[in-house]
């Protein structure tokens, strides 16, 4: 696939799904092309399937018109379903079994572990996010100030505001392009990306008081039970960056945070500065990712969870 409009031919419906516990670049692509597709092909149906997203994105237009369920939807059939920033079937989260008897799937993304389990697979291992492979099929004249603004949403995300080694020239060009429409660039990343509540600085707070190095230094842990998340009253969606500043520690290698969703199951997120690749790790444990970035989830206990996962860590520490 080249450009978007190969897709769209003899299609009137079309569903369109991110990713469980979706993120600033899967909500910025689902919203992208589904703002994309309602400016430029006004006689298309399209439906937008995303569990409930975090209330920073409000500013994205038409937030309102996205379902965060089926039900009473279970037996639509749509011409097309397209799936943005989905690294794996089973993560897409509540529209699974609307994919499952679409006339015709496509999986566009942005994960190098993601194998294509689609009819169609349009996935670049390389790229920052799924926004910019999503902008890359568009037709740039196409594109107005409410995708620009979705797109924009999910680059600035998934790069870290531009920071991460995914950054290239092309994101950067394309992050320019985007700003000519005019959207408050400072405030959306400001307020999107960085700000958090008193009690998500809390969290933060008492997660890096707490955590433990590891291997020489080269690995940090940070840690929440589920106990102190329900003393704090929080869910995992407030402890978003918590591990991007473990990964900041000075001379650390890779940051592990994880975090009990139910009790004796945790979410677990990993972070490299480069030498491993925590997209093998997380993919050992049942999950996915990228080199840099990625996450699975794990049963058992803290300890043996933490143990797992830094005897996998320590082969790739020394080059086994
Ligand atoms: P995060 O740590 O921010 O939750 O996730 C980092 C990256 O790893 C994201 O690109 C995300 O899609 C991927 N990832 C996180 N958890 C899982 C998981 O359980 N399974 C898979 N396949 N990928 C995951
Ligand atoms: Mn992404």
């Amino acid at each position: 696939m080249e450009r978007i409009h190969e897709i769209l031919e003899n299609v009137k419906t079309v569903g369109i799904a991110g990713h469980l516990r979706p993120d600033g670049d899967c909500i910025g692509s689902c919203m992208g092309f589904y703002l994309y597709l309602k400016h430029n092909y006004p006689e298309l149906e399209a439906d937008v399937y995303l569990e409930e997203p975090k209330p920073v994105f409000s500013y994205i237009a038409h937030m309102d018109d996205v379902f965060h369920d089926i039900q009473g939807r279970e037996d639509m059939v749509y011409d097309l379903f397209v799936t943005l920033d989905v690294s794996s079937k089973e993560r897409i989260g509540v529209a699974g079994p609307l994919f499952d008897i679409a006339k015709k799937t496509v999986c566009i993304d942005h994960h190098v572990s993601n194998h294509g389990f689609g009819q169609i697979n349009h996935i670049r291992g390389e790229i920052s996010s799924a926004s910019e492979v999503l902008y890359n099929l568009l037709e740039p004249d196409k594109i107005e100030l409410e995708a620009a603004t979705a797109i924009y949403t999910g680059i600035a995300h998934d790069t870290g505001v531009f920071q991460y080694s995914t950054t290239s020239p092309d994101t950067m060009r394309i992050a320019g392009e985007l700003m000519k429409y005019g959207f408050n660039f400072s405030k959306i990343i400001d307020h999107s990306f960085y700000e958090k509540t008193y009690v998500q600085n809390q969290v933060m707070g008492r997660v890096l008081a707490e955590s433990i190095m590891l291997q020489d230094g080269k690995c940090i842990v940070g840690y929440m039970k589920r106990k102190d998340m329900d003393f704090y009253g929080v869910t995992g969606k407030d402890l978003d960056g918590v591990v991007s500043q473990l990964r900041l520690t000075q001379g650390v290698e890779v940051a592990i945070f994880v975090y009990e969703f139910e009790p004796q199951f945790f979410k677990v997120s990993l972070r490299s500065n480069g030498i491993v690749d925590v997209s093998k790790v997380a993919v050992f444990f049942g999950g996915g990712g990228h080199m840099r970035a990625a996450g699975c989830d794990m049963r058992g206990s803290m300890y043996d969870v933490i143990n797992n996962l830094t005897a996998e860590i320590e082969k790739q520490l020394l080059g086994e």
